[in-house]
């Protein structure tokens, strides 16, 4: 069987990689699997993509949609939340400068994954939206500090 990389699967579906990293986790892709670090797509799934274009769509739409800039990752001394992360300049460790990109993404911390930590700490206290709200303040905040600079 071939198989194809996430990246490629991305560009073929015009979708997030993030969006593929939770069809992949969530093992939503029939025949996928993890070989190292990376993901293995059957090629032959392409159809059967196709066929799961709602799941796609839901997929999209429950997504925090994080336009990664990698600002949060490179302000992590704003939050003690964040601490253990500083690699001692504010930027977190396991932040790749080159690609925008968290390098342990499939097992970041829970504090780092929006969805993760409303299911897990605000369910009961607010909606998802509002949850999200908050967040893209967060990035606005970040984005104009930025841009003064
Ligand atoms: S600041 Fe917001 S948009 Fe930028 S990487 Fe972080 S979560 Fe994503
Ligand atoms: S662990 Fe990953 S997502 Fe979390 S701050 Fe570091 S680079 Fe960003």
């Amino acid at each position: 069987m071939e198989y194809i990389a996430a990246s490629q699967s991305t560009r073929i579906w015009n979708i997030s990689s993030r969006c593929v990293q939770i069809l992949c986790t969530e093992e939503r892709i029939p025949g996928v699997f993890k070989y190292g670090k990376t993901w293995a797509i059957p090629k032959c799934g392409k159809n059967q993509w196709m066929g799961e274009e709602l799941l796609i769509t839901n997929a999209r739409r429950k997504m925090f949609k994080c336009k990664r800039c990698g600002l949060c990752c490179k302000s992590v001394s704003l939050s003690p939340l964040y601490a253990e992360l500083n690699r001692g300049d504010g930027i977190c460790k396991y932040f790749d400068n080159n690609s925008l990109l968290c390098t342990i993404y499939d097992h970041r911390p829970l504090v780092c994954n929006v969805d993760a930590m409303y299911e897990t700490y605000l369910a009961y206290k607010m909606s998802k939206n509002e949850f999200y709200k908050l967040n893209y303040a967060g990035c606005r905040a970040l984005e104009q500090a930025q841009i003064k600079k």
